[in-house]
Parts: structure tokens; C-alpha cells; sequence
């Protein structure tokens, strides 16, 4: 194995310590080492005068190496070596390309002086992963940017730009051309002939106390944070640098650092990372080469279709889009121009792509149109004969080897695919609303669809910047089949006493996005009540029937796009409906169901319960390939806090007897409702976790 860091004198008494750790220059024990060897020799080199460290390859630095994380630390400590960088009696240059994130930027910082070439990410985003900056990040960025820019980008886990770091004066020069070794012995002979000095960032002045600041922070990040503690934690290490001189703040930063590292929920948020790379890696595409996609079609341009074509464009995806007549295909474009101006305003898209976004659309009637795409997504209605019809026309003008998906939520994909000539290229993609935010795809792979297939539909999930997660075919796939499950379980609490409203409420303090009936609201009632008339013919006797909700239907209160379902609007915020309790009150006397009231705790242990026992059943089903695809499921598609892991991760952290044990105590009140899943069974009996099935 070649050394991770060398060391090199230059002519000039210029020293070069190259990391060169592939894939992102990690800062694993190897790397650490050699950096701390490094800089003991320049130390003591006395024809050097001068140190700069770069990255070899794409980045300077990516971070710390993950896969130390939870384990025993090895020495050297990143905190030690770059004390000891920090510590040379003669100057050292950071001169970072690409990027300098996390451990990366601190090695930075621990430098005396630093150059950056145009378009590096520089960056502290431990949070995310639910950690603190450790080595100095907390203690040294304030003293460089001060406390306020430090606030902005610490607790969010953030980064900037090298031209905004320099603005902020983490960085002191942005360098030129792509060489960060040459720009940084320029720099460097720039510094010698100035004579220029150590310029330890620890020795620079502490940042001003601002208790409003620190304070108006924890205030923004308590609301954020909906329960994740890193980024308050992060605030605690920043405001330390404002009283304790730079050892006293770094002990300090290394206490709360050493706090979150047992965190479970810092365990949550690595497994999420993980999951996002293990997600895609899937036996049946592993080698197989994607069709090319240059154009896509979309057919339908309502809700869904407006989107798929607005995440296609702003990827620089050309898309022609067919509507039912000119007034509707109108329509269309008049949505996708006004998705794409939101852009542009959120400073997303540059007014020039807009344009070129906009030039690259083709908004049309009749099928003709799509005989030139290379992959069709189609968004019409939500029912069997129409998506049929619409299949049939495809098959008669798609090229061959054109891909050809549908966006259904719920229909059977292979009753759609053997309705044509071509089945192996038939494929779902399941996109979610707004399709053109929302990061989960659920490739739906059907009976016979061409490996190929599903190849190039994660190949353009990446192009789209989704995440996609691989389904089987059954009703709502692996997100919505989970829904119904828990949604159900909700329904059944509400029946039997508790409120929609303290549901909501329950289910955001354990960390969700939004309760299962302010979702409700936003996806439109119209669709659950759909979905109930279309199951109605499976319906067990014993199965909850919402009646309340079919009544705020027939009512017309749809949600937030009528002003009024659960909870009534003014904009998007809404406030509790007493009548919905009005409504749910005549329900329960129906059923003749004396009300009892329920616990928070109670309500997050059943709907949780709910949750995993069906997602099992979707794994065992082979609906989901592993537990990991629901954990990513439910994160991207579904508001599940990504600092629990997902539901199955979840349910490891309890233990799965608990879980077996919880649901055997609600069988005893109702026992349709309350089967023990198999796999969650086999799985608890053997004393083994979801996680054993990731691979
Ligand atoms: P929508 O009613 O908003 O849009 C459907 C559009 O299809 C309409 O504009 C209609 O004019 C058009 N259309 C119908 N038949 C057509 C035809 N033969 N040719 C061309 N255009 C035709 O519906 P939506 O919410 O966009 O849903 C579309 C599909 O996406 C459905 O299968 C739905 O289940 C699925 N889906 C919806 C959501 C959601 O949250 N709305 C999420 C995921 C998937």
C-alpha cells in the first residue's frame, strides 16, 4: 500500500504534504498519521520554511473516515494532530480544491493561512450526521467568521462556496487555474517574500459574546430541530468559544462532541447515510448497462405530470408532454413555466437555464409526438381502462427500446404491462408530490421487466437527483401500502377515542414531518376516499371504516386546496376543525364505542407498531429487496425523522420482542387488526434485528 501522506521538500524551502487517500482523502487513523509524521518532520526540517498541505484527486479533504465512527478512536486524534499543525513554529498553507467538509475543513483551519480554488465547498456538516465539528471546527470558525456567520452555517450543518468563504474570512485567498499544488506554492512564495508569520487561528481573538445571538439560534433550531439534538449541541460548542481561550474550548467542543458520539440518534443518522449508498447496489442491475435516455415523455399533465416534466427540465432533460386537448396541454406548460420561475426565485436555476429549460419543452396533443422518446412516464388518471387505452397507444408509437413507465400509486403494473406487445420494457416509476421536490423514487419492478429497465430507471433517478429504492409490485408498492397499514391503525385510535388532532400532534414530537392528517389535508381527502370506494369490494368486516372522513368528503372539505378538511386554512396553516370531532363523535356512537382517552406514548407506540409489523410483511413479501429500502422509503417519500434511521432501524433500537409483545397486548382488543408479522416473529425468537437482513 502506497503512504496516504508524503512529504516533500521543494526547491524554494517550500514543503508539500500531499494526502492522497482515494475515494475523498478521508481522514482515517493511516491518513492522520502520516499528517502528524509530517508535520513533526517539517518541524524539524530546517531547509524547509514553509508547509502546504493539498489533496490529491478530486478534493482536498471529504472528512472524517465514517466507518471509524462508533468504534474505540485510534491514535492519533484529529484534535491532536491538528494542534500540532497549528503549533509549528513556521507557516502552514491549506490549498484546497474541491472540497474541504467536516475533519477537512478543520485540518484547514488549523493552518495559518488559507487558499482556495474557485468552486470548493467549504463546510462543517457533522450535524447531519449527528455529530458535533470535533477538532476545533466550533472553536476555530467563530474566530475567523465570527459568532453570526458561524451560527448560520454550524447548527444547519452547512457549507459555502470558496468566493462566500472568503467573504466570511474562513478562507484568506481564492487561487487560480485547477492545479491546487502549483496555486499553492505560489501562495506560499507570495507568503516568504512577505515574510509572513505562524498566524495560529487559536491565538486570533475570541469571537464577541452575543447572548441574543446564541440565544435567537437556540430558539430557530429548537423549532427545526423537532427533536434532533446535534444541532443544539453545536450551538453550546460555538457559544463555548466566546469565554474559553482555545484549549479550554476545544476540551469543551471534545466533551459535547464525545456525548453525541453515544447518541442513538447519532447511530440513526450514520445508518440513513449508509442506507443512501447501500440503496441503489442491487444483484439484478449490478453490471447491466442502462439504455440511453436523451428525451422523455410524459403523458398527462395534471398534479403529477407537471412535476415528473419539471424535475426532468431542470435536470437539462428535454421533455414533450401530451395532454387530452390544446387547452389542457396549455395548462401544462403554464404550470411548468411557473414551477421553473420558483426556481429561479429560490435561486435554484439561473434565469438563462430557465429559458433553455422552457425551449426544451414541447407541450402537445396526440400520441405521435412521443415516437421520438427514449423513456415515457405516464401520469393520467388513476384508472385501470384509461391507463390500458394509454398503454395501447404507446405501444403503437413508441420506438423500440423505448422505455415505458407508469406513475400509478396503486394498480398493478403487471396487469398494465401484459396488456401490450413489449411487457419486458414496461416499469413504474413511482414518483411523489410535488415530483419535482420530493427526492424518493420508487422504481416498481414489475414480472417481466428487462433488467435493463430497471437499470436505466435508477440511472435517471440519478440524473433526476432522486433517491430510488426498488419495489415489487403489489397495492402502494412498499410508501403507500405501508400508509394504509398505519393510517389505519390512526383511524382505529380515533375510533376508539383519541383525537385526529393530538395524533398529528403525537406523531411530530416523535419527529415526523407532519401527522397522518395534516398529510391528508395536503394529498387532498378526495384521494383516501377514492382509495376506500376502490378497496371497498376487499373490505373485512372487522376492518375501521373512517366514516368521518367519507362525511368531510361528501361535505366537499378536500383539505388545504378547499380551504377546509381536519383542520380549517388560512394559507397553508391550519387550525383544528371542531367539527371533525363533531363528526367523530356520531361515528363512535354508531359503532357504539365508548370513548377512552389515549397517551401520547401510547399513540407513537401503536402507530410505530402499526408501521413496522406491515413493513415486515413487505420484506418478507419480497416487495422491499431488504429492510433498509423501507427505512429510505419512508425517510424520502414520508416525513420519517431521518435521525431515527427509518422505521425498521427503529424497531432494532427497541428490540423486536418488545415490538412482538406490544402487538399481542392490542390483539387482545382486536385481533383482525393485530397479527404478528412472520418475519417480525422469526426475527424477535431468534434475538435477531432488521438490520441482520441489509447485507
Ligand atoms: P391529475 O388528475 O392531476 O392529472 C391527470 C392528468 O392526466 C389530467 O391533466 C388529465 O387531463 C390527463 N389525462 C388523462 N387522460 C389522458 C390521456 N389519455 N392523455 C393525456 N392526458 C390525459 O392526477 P395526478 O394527481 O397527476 O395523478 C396522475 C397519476 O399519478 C395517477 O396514476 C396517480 O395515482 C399518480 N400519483 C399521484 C400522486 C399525487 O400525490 N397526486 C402521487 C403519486 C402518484
Amino acid at each position: 500500500m502506497t503512504d496516504p501522506v508524503t512529504y516533500e521538500l521543494t526547491e524554494g524551502g517550500i514543503a508539500v504534504v500531499t494526502i492522497a487517500n482515494p475515494p475523498v482523502n478521508a481522514l482515517g487513523q493511516a491518513v492522520r498519521a502520516g499528517l502528524d509524521a509530517a508535520f513533526e518532520r517539517f518541524a524539524s526540517d530546517s531547509a524547509a520554511e514553509i508547509a502546504v498541505i493539498v489533496g490529491a484527486g478530486k478534493l482536498f479533504i471529504g472528512g472524517a473516515d465514517i466507518s471509524e465512527f462508533g468504534k474505540p478512536l485510534k491514535d492519533p486524534w484529529l484534535p491532536a494532530v491538528i494542534n500540532r499543525i497549528e503549533a509549528c513554529p513556521k507557516p502552514v498553507v491549506a490549498a484546497i480544491h474541491g472540497a474541504a467538509l467536516g475533519g477537512g475543513l478543520e485540518v484547514a483551519l488549523g493552518c495559518h493561512y488559507r487558499l482556495a480554488l474557485p468552486g470548493t465547498t467549504l463546510g462543517l456538516p457533522e450535524v447531519k450526521l449527528g455529530v458535533i465539528p470535533g477538532a476545533g471546527g466550533t472553536q476555530r470558525a467563530p474566530r475567523l467568521m465570527g459568532l453570526a456567520a458561524a451560527l448560520d452555517m454550524i447548527p444547519a450543518g452547512g457549507t459555502l462556496t470558496a468566493d462566500k468563504a472568503l467573504e466570511a474570512g474562513l478562507i484568506d485567498v481564492l487561487g487560480e487555474g485547477d492545479d491546487p499544488r502549483a496555486a499553492g506554492l505560489a501562495y506560499a512564495r507570495d507568503l516568504l517574500d512577505q515574510g509572513a508569520k505562524p498566524r495560529p487561528t487559536g491565538e486570533m481573538p475570541m469571537p464577541e459574546a452575543e447572548p441574543d445571538a446564541i440565544e435567537a439560534a437556540r430558539a430557530t433550531w429548537t423549532k427545526k430541530a423537532r427533536g434532533e439534538v446535534a444541532p443544539l449541541a453545536s450551538i453550546d460548542a460555538v457559544e463555548a468559544s466566546t469565554r474559553l481561550d482555545i484549549m479550554d474550548g476545544l476540551d469543551e467542543e471534545r466533551r459535547i462532541f464525545r456525548e453525541m458520539m453515544e447518541t442513538p440518534q447519532r447511530a440513526g443518522l450514520i445508518h440513513a447515510f449508509f442506507n443512501d449508498r447501500k440503496v441503489a447496489k442491487l444483484p439484478e442491475i449490478e453490471g447491466v448497462i442502462p439504455r440511453d435516455v436523451g428525451t422523455i415523455g410524459v403523458i398527462g399533465g395534471g398534479t403529477m405530470g407537471a412535476g415528473i416534466a419539471t424535475a426532468a427540465l431542470l435536470r437539462g432533460l428535454p421533455v414533450t408532454l401530451i395532454e387530452r386537448d390544446d387547452a389542457a396541454a396549455a395548462k401544462a406548460r403554464e404550470t411548468i413555466a411557473g414551477n421553473l420561475a420558483a426556481a429561479v426565485k429560490r435561486g435554484k436555476l439561473t434565469e438563462a437555464r430557465r429559458d433553455a429549460a422552457l425551449d426544451a419543452l414541447t407541450a402537445a396533443t396526440g400520441y405521435d409526438a412521443l415516437s421520438d422518446a427514449d423513456l415515457v412516464i405516464e401520469a393520467v388518471f388513476e384508472d385501470m381502462d384509461v391507463k390500458k387505452a394509454v398503454f395501447a397507444e404507446l405501444d403503437r408509437v413508441a420506438k423500440p427500446g423505448a422505455v415505458l413507465a407508469t406513475n400509478t400509486s396503486y394498480l398493478d403494473i403487471d396487469a398494465i404491462a401484459a396488456s401490450i406487445s413489449r411487457p419486458g420494457d414496461v416499469i413504474g416509476l413511482h414518483f411523489f408530490s410535488p415530483a419535482h421536490v420530493m427526492k424518493l423514487l420508487e422504481v416498481v419492478v414489475a414480472e417481466k421487466t428487462a433488467p435493463e429497465v430497471t437499470a436505466t430507471a435508477f440511472a435517471l433517478a440519478k440524473r433526476l437527483g432522486k433517491t430510488a429504492v426498488r419495489a415489487g409490485v403489489c397495492d402502494g408498492f412498499i410508501g403507500n401500502r405501508i400508509l394504509s397499514h398505519y393510517r389505519a391503525a390512526a383511524d382505529g385510535m380515533v375510533l376508539a377515542g383519541a383525537s385526529p388532532f393530538q395524533i398529528d400532534r403525537a406523531m411530530k414530537d416523535f419527529g415526523f414531518a407532519m401527522g397522518p392528517y395534516e398529510v391528508a389535508d395536503l394529498a387532498g381527502l378526495d384521494i383516501g376516499y377514492m382509495t376506500r370506494q376502490r378497496k371497498a369490494a376487499d373490505r373485512h368486516p372487522r376492518d375501521v371504516v373512517p366514516t368521518w372522513a367519507d362525511a368531510l368528503f361528501n361535505k366537499g372539505r378536500l383539505g388545504q386546496k378547499t380551504g377546509r378538511g381536519y383542520y380549517v386554512y388560512e394559507g397553508r396553516k391550519g387550525t383544528p376543525d371542531p367539527e371533525v370531532e363533531e363528526l367523530v363523535a356520531e361515528a363512535r356512537t354508531e359503532a357504539g364505542v365508548t370513548p377512552r382517552e389515549f397517551s401520547d406514548a401510547e399513540i407513537q407506540r401503536r402507530y410505530m407498531a402499526a408501521m413496522v409489523n406491515e413493513a415486515a410483511r413487505v420484506v418478507d413479501e419480497g416487495i422491499a429487496a431488504r429492510p433498509l429500502d423501507v427505512d429510505v422509503t419512508l425517510l424520502y417519500g414520508y416525513g420519517f425523522p431521518r435521525w431515527r434511521g427509518g422505521p425498521m432501524h427503529w424497531a432494532d433500537t427497541v428490540g423486536l420482542p418488545k415490538l412482538v409483545s406490544d402487538i399481542e397486548s392490542y390483539a387482545a382488543e382486536d385481533d383482525h387488526f393485530w397479527q404478528v408479522a412472520p418475519l417480525l416473529r422469526r426475527l424477535a425468537k431468534d434475538n435477531q434485528t432488521f438490520s441482520s437482513l441489509n447485507g
